[in-house]
């Protein structure tokens, strides 16, 4: 997911302890001279337009996993991309302040450098001038928590809907269990192409999961045509899944028969494929896995049953005891 996020840039100092940080990620030993570094907060735990917030441990494990990340400016269209690395970031408290729903403030404070490049001058005098930008970090969450139920939204075991008012408590998606963190760039000009169609397609996404779960609850809805056609798309993509889930399925089944039909020689592969047609996915595997090893336990004590088959369309890998 990309996080977009309002930061603050300011030139920062370097101590001999970061020099060497940075040297880390050099291939050849750079100077003093010929680094220049900067402090960018990258995210924080506020609830953002999305409604949704990273937790704590979220925002530790971002701080841990963005060192080394590159970022990328993408303010000036006509220059090549300038690429600046973090080479430290902290879980930081910010004493005094909170978020919008009166917890301490945190904030994932990193320090970046960039070689002092004749590339790289142009945007170096900018942040010694002072200059706010949106800095976009894309990362991957595992954990989205309802602030209502406690349920997790993505798999819809809870029916809220984030930016809704539940009882004077508007919902929003707790983001925990961050996987990755892909990389961070600058998006200054909000007219630039790319920030700009993927900041509306997120958008109109987080719109699009809203109109779902609206429709799962049975309430009108009306579709803009961008979100048809998003809708469309999403439904194209469900249903490549369940194909695949078909084609799983079935391999399983033809399996749980293979397995069924040497565990219990006086089974019908019909009446096991029946039993099979009513369970779900992981009951499935479970009876699957139960007959794998009752076969296993009678294939190598009865070497004729290797050569019964059931169907053709099943290869004979697993017997390969
Ligand atoms: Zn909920």
């Amino acid at each position: 997911m990309n996080k977009e996020f309002k930061t603050d840039i300011s030139p920062c100092k370097i101590t001999d302890e970061e020099l060497s940080q940075i040297n880390k990620f050099t291939v050849r030993e750079l100077t003093k001279d010929e680094v220049y570094t900067f402090n960018v907060v990258l995210c924080d735990n506020e609830v953002d337009r999305d409604c949704e917030q990273f937790d704590i441990s979220a925002l530790e494990k971002l701080a841990e996993l963005f060192v080394g990340v590159t970022g990328i400016f993408d303010h000036n269209p006509k220059a090549e991309n300038q690429n600046a690395r973090i080479f430290s970031a902290s879980c930081e408290k910010v004493a005094g302040k909170f978020n919008s729903l009166g917890e301490d403030y945190v904030c994932v404070k990193a320090k970046a450098y960039m070689p002092r490049t004749e590339k790289n001058k142009d945007i170096i005098a900018e942040i010694d001038a002072g200059i706010k930008k949106e800095v976009s970090v894309s990362c991957a969450v595992s954990g989205f928590t309802c602030s209502v139920c406690g349920g997790d939204m993505r798999y819809s075991s809870c029916s809220h809907i984030k930016g809704d008012e539940y009882d004077g408590h508007k919902c929003y998606c707790v983001l925990s269990d961050v996987q990755d963190a892909y990389e961070w760039s600058f998006v200054a000009v909000p007219a630039q192409m790319n920030a700009g169609v993927t900041k509306s397609y997120a958008k109109e996404f987080e719109n699009m999961e809203n109109c779902i779960k609206a429709i799962k609850n049975g309430n009108a809805v009306k579709l803009t045509e961008v979100q048809s056609k998003q809708l469309a798309e999403y439904i194209d993509k469900l249903e490549k899944q369940a194909d695949d889930g078909k084609i799983y399925r079935q391999q399983l089944t033809q399996e749980a028969v293979k397995f069924a039909l040497i565990a219990v020689p006086t089974l019908k592969s019909d009446s096991v494929e029946k039993m099979c047609s009513s369970v779900d996915t992981k009951e499935l595997i479970k009876i699957k896995d139960a007959f794998k090893v009752k076969a296993g336990e009678i294939v190598p004590l009865s070497p004729q049953l290797k050569a019964k088959k059931y169907d053709n369309e099943v290869d004979n890998s697993d017997f390969k005891f």
